[in-house]
């Protein structure tokens, strides 16, 4: 069931539209990643979704009540949602009063504060901290601070917006532990962008790709990294390979695209006769000798033109009528004993390669 549907919604600030039709439905018990550009949009449709803010047009429903109309019911809403951001924001008091205030301000009993507070420091893995001056903890014990802030008022749908963008890789994965946690023992619904690409993998169901104020693509993030849907969303996903070029044949699920004379096999849907080959380099491999034939496989001789060290990996180019941009594995590069001019042979399964229409720019 969808707990947030949003529809058709836009954003401007001044003469800037950030958000353009932007149409996204989250389901409830799903951890949902936005992932995009620094400037795509993400925390301002987070804003909007946690009704900071309104957006200028466009259907926002969450818990099944239309925002837009229902107004009045806006402060009920926002009770049953909480936002964690990107800074962590503490006041200058003890670890449990920052924890407190949320329930302060809605006249919550003292012995229920005391209780909640305890247990989302416990949630959070501060308890020992209750007394310490918040303002004198770490970057990443602040930011659970703030969490654990989030957490105390109950929240159905928890925002956070690049939650860890700040953090050192430990707090990192404490941030990362916790929001699993919460997730699936007390079904919340979590919604978080990230301009980290591992981290919506390591922590969505669902990811939503956001370029340039728009939902470009949504599904699993498998699917978001092997299938992108247009040239954006394949830059983005580090696709290196995103080759012009032409499909001259189709038969048995197999088609053979044509790329400045070189024929390469796809095994993917073809969108039409003027494609773009997307192929990620880690699908090239390269061999110093012929290797045996496997069915559906691209098997040419190529050319090494540039080597370039990006630890662990190495990014070679090779020539065979089109440039191609493998990436291998350092130990790889040297068994393979790779140099400038070096003739190897190039291997790409067919289902490696995925077409999309090309778009002609302008
Ligand atoms: P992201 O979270 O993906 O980095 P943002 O939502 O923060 O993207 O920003 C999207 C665009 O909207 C940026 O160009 C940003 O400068 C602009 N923007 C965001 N908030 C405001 C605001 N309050 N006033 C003016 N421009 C804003």
């Amino acid at each position: 069931m969808a707990i947030i549907e949003a529809h058709q919604i836009r954003k401007s600030y001044g003469n800037l539209e950030v958000l353009h039709d932007v149409d996204l439905s989250v389901r409830e018990g799903e951890i949902l990643g936005l992932i995009g550009p620094s400037g795509s949009g993400k925390s301002t449709l987070l804003r909007i979704l946690d009704l900071i803010e309104p957006p200028n047009s466009g259907k926002l429903s969450i818990f099944g009540i239309d925002t837009v109309k229902d107004h009045g019911r806006w402060l009920d809403l926002r009770r049953r949602m909480g936002m964690l951001f990107q800074r962590p924001i503490v006041f200058n008091a003890s670890v449990y009063d920052n924890v407190a205030m949320g329930l302060r301000y809605r006249g919550t009993s003292r012995d229920d504060i005391d209780r909640k507070v305890k247990e989302a420091l416990e949630a959070v893995g501060l308890s020992r901290y209750v007394k310490s001056r918040a303002t004198d903890l770490s970057g990443g014990e602040q930011q659970r601070v703030a969490l654990s802030r989030v957490l105390v008022t109950d929240p159905e749908i928890l925002f956070l917006d690049e939650p860890t963008a700040n953090l050192d890789p430990t707090s990192t994965a404490t941030i990362e532990a916790i929001v699993t946690r919460l997730n699936r023992e007390a079904n919340m619904t979590v919604v978080i962008s990230t301009h980290d690409l591992a981290q919506g993998q390591r922590l969505a169901h669902r990811v939503g790709v956001m370029i340039e104020g728009m939902i470009a693509q949504t599904g699993a993030s498998r699917e978001i990294f092997h299938e992108p849907k247009d040239r954006r969303i394949a830059r983005f996903v580090g696709v290196q390979n995103i080759i012009p070029g032409r499909v001259v044949s189709r038969s048995d699920g197999l088609a053979v695209v044509e790329a400045r004379g070189k024929q390469i096999l796809s095994a993917t849907p073809t969108p039409g006769e003027e494609v773009d080959m997307v192929i990620r380099g880690e699908d090239i491999s390269l061999h110093r000798r012929e290797p045996g034939f496997e069915e559906a496989e691209n098997l040419f001789p190529a050319t090494v033109t540039t080597i370039e060290p990006t630890a662990p990996f190495v990014n070679v180019t090779v020539h065979c009528g089109c440039d191609l941009a493998a990436l291998v594995t350092a130990r790889r590069a040297e068994t393979l004993g790779l140099h400038d001019g070096m003739q190897v042979w190039v291997s790409i399964q067919a289902k490696a390669v995925h077409l999309i229409p090309r778009v002609q720019s302008g």
